[in-house]
């Protein structure tokens, strides 16, 4: 039977992507967007490819103060009560900390942190009382270690991965029949390099860019298996449990040689 999905930032890139494959497998979709033209530009994608899918979505900017009071508030008068909740929206800051504008930075922190905490909290209990749910938080490789230039991003990131990874454990300890997922994707060719200025970064030009339906199959195959954890693609999983052992100050080096400029 299909299940209730929710994605927070589904109108590109992975959440677009994630969307689709969903709805492609019958799942109900309710999907937000920053604007109403990109929002029903995105239902109209999904519908197109899969003609008759149910598909909702609603315009909500989660990165001001009181937005989730907003989206908790829309959430319950709409009635969704999501077996599956996405929270995947993001945008990211590239530069010297000193060059960056704290404004912007301290929107995606609430975006990024504090929207997702209060959201998962919030998720957590509706998925408890109603006897199940998993609850998949996308995070990135930029949380294993300190990225400098993505400073900030890279630590927004890190709180995303191990707050999910501490929640999946605390889950599985209580017997609770909610799960909770982390997905850390590599880079990914969307509409984030833009956002970010990235465009001119070594990392966008590396080998270990994939696409944004890689993530999403990763997203939707990790939730079918139960996972807590994955980093999309097999060969970057592999990759990963090995570069984390390296010391501390030659991942910190590596990071900071893919984010270069490149010239
Ligand atoms: P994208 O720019 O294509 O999509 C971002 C989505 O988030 C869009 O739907 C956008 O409308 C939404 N969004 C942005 N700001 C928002 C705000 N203030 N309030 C509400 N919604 C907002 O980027 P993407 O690459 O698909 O990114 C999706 C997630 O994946 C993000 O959390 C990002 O950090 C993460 N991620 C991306 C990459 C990458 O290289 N692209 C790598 C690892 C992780």
């Amino acid at each position: 039977m299909g299940k209730k999905i929710l994605i927070t930032g589904g109108t590109s890139g992975i959440g677009l992507a994630t969307a689709n494959l969903f709805a492609g497998h019958g799942h109900d979709v309710c999907i937000t967007g920053l604007n109403q033209q990109e929002l029903d530009d995105s239902i109209a994608k999904i519908l197109n490819q899969h003609p008759g899918a149910e598909v909702q979505g609603f315009v909500i900017d989660l990165s001001t103060q009181g937005s989730f009071e907003e989206f908790r508030i829309f959430v319950q008068h709409a009635g969704i009560n999501p077996d599956v909740v996405i929270h995947n929206a993001g945008f990211g800051t590239w530069g010297y900390l000193s060059d960056i504008s704290e404004e912007r930075e301290l929107a995606m922190m609430q975006l990024m942190v504090m929207n997702v905490y209060r959201s998962t909290r919030y998720f957590l209990n509706c998925m408890e009382k109603k006897g199940g749910g998993t609850i998949i938080n996308i995070a990135s490789i930029s949380a294993f270690q300190a990225s400098p230039t993505l400073t900030t991003y890279g630590a927004c990131k890190a709180f995303i991965y191990q707050f999910s990874r501490a929640l999946s454990a605390e889950l599985r300890m209580k017997r609770s029949p909610v799960k909770c997922l982390v997905i850390c994707p590599t880079p990914v060719n969307t509409a984030f390099q833009r956002q970010a200025g990235m465009q001119g970064s070594a990392l966008f030009h590396s080998w270990m860019t994939v696409t944004p339906e890689i993530v999403a199959r990763s997203i939707y195959n990790g939730w079918r298996n139960g996972n807590d954890f994955l980093i999309p693609g097999r060969f970057f999983m592999l990759l990963s449990s090995v570069s984390r052992r390296l010391p501390e100050s030659w991942q910190i080096r590596l990071a900071a040689f893919y984010l270069r400029p490149l010239q």
